[in-house]
């Protein structure tokens, strides 16, 4: 378990407890039921770290790991990952021809996709693994209703070919979040009225997927034959404050922590950080935070971002900075080097991600995925030994 001591001599650090992103993984395998699980893993899953998520969640029962872009999907072969990968944004000529030949499962959602993905299984001497893309009213990516027959006749050609394997038809959840929405099952509509189509075209691939972690957590008739749950598995809510992640049986797996790098008596009428939008009112105590917006800290949180100090609440005061923050500490006795934790699970009083989102007026999945590459990340395995770096 994460403990203050386990890394007494960083200036910083988001330390993931990969014993929850197991249990989280564990408790998503569980709500999937019948259906495979994906764990995605985008954006360096999140923020917690591509590779050691990535591990954690195969071990405890991923089928299938999910990736945005080739980048990582590539990385993951690259890390040792010889499982299924899905991988689902690309851009017109961009080299498929590394993806197909690793064997990854890439996305297509118009009649160039095929194209190109044929392209690349020619040149490699291999068969290309797509997944088709119908939008079934997210109006991102998939080919609309009334381009859908279309697109399947043509991945139909290829598929006879040889050179393409149509391993799925998918989609996207717009409204998850908000599981009685009538737009889901507006959503879920379309979708099977897709997957209906492309049987008529004599189009029947294995994988049918298009809940997220709202849709995995509260919309059982999504699942099909796939989730792709990805904030969960970092112990957040995809409900916001609606529903805990307690109570959807999750644990939040990272904790952000730093230590103080200065802390300094100032009397009253002291003015903070730039432009001074902070002025004491006595004399106080104020802390240095060694992170700032350069570290992914939201600088729409100045004057509203909570941590936790010598067991007490406080607030950030004045702006944040590029590399630091100001803490008020009021009169309470802390020594430099005292640790200061941004947010945790909530268990020991700590600030959580969702009030961080809160302070500055966004969701817990942007808090932990613009964490920057300047803070470690250390990485506690209750099951293994304490405190591996990774
Ligand atoms: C991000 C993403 C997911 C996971 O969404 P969560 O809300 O984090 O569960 C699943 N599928 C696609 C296509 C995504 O872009």
């Amino acid at each position: 378990m994460y403990s203050p001591e386990s890394h007494p001599a960083l200036r910083a650090e988001a330390v993931v407890d990969l014993g929850a992103i197991r249990h989280n993984v564990a408790t998503l395998r569980a709500v999937a039921g019948s259906a495979q699980l994906m764990t995605v893993v985008k954006a360096d899953a999140y923020g917690h770290g591509l590779l050691p998520v990535a591990r954690a969640a195969r071990e405890a029962g991923a089928d299938w790991i999910g990736a945005a872009v080739i980048e990582e999907a590539l990385a993951l072969r690259a890390g040792g990952d010889t499982g299924r990968i899905f991988c689902w944004l690309t851009a017109p000529g961009e080299d498929l021809t590394g993806a197909v030949a690793a064997g990854i499962d890439l996305s297509a959602s118009a009649p160039w996709g095929i194209d190109e993905l044929s392209a690349a299984a020619r040149a490699t001497g291999t068969t290309a693994r797509v997944h088709l893309k119908i939008d079934t009213g997210m109006s991102r990516a998939g080919a609309t209703p009334d381009e859908w027959p279309e697109l399947v006749r043509i991945a139909r050609a290829a598929e006879a070919t040889g050179l393409i394997e149509i391993a799925g038809i998918w989609s996207h959840l717009a409204l998850a979040d908000d599981p009685k929405n009538p737009v889901n099952d507006q959503q879920l509509e379309v979708f099977q009225a897709a997957v209906d189509d492309a049987a008529a075209l004599g189009v029947r691939p294995p994988f049918r997927h298009i809940a997220n972690s709202g849709g995995t957590l509260r919309l059982p008739a999504s699942h099909f034959d796939l989730v792709r749950p990805g904030v969960a598995t970092y112990g957040l809510s995809p409900f916001g404050r609606a529903i805990t992640p307690t109570e959807l049986g999750l644990r939040p797996a990272m904790t952000l922590r730093a230590r103080l790098s200065v802390v300094k008596r100032v009397s009253a009428g002291t003015g903070i950080s730039y432009g001074h939008t902070y002025v004491t009112t006595a004399p106080t105590t104020i802390g240095l935070l060694p992170l700032g917006y350069g570290d992914g800290i939201p600088r729409h949180a100045s004057g509203a971002g909570p941590v936790w100090v010598a067991g007490e609440r406080r607030t950030l005061v004045g702006r944040v900075c590029m590399d630091q923050s100001l803490i008020d500490l009021g009169d309470d006795d802390v020594q430099p080097g005292a640790e200061v934790v941004l947010f945790g699970p909530g268990d020991r009083g700590e600030p959580t991600v969702d009030d961080w989102a809160d302070a500055a007026g966004t969701i817990n999945y942007e808090i932990v995925t613009r964490l920057g590459a300047r803070v470690p990340r250390t990485y506690v395995d209750p099951a293994r030994t304490e405190g591996v770096t990774g």
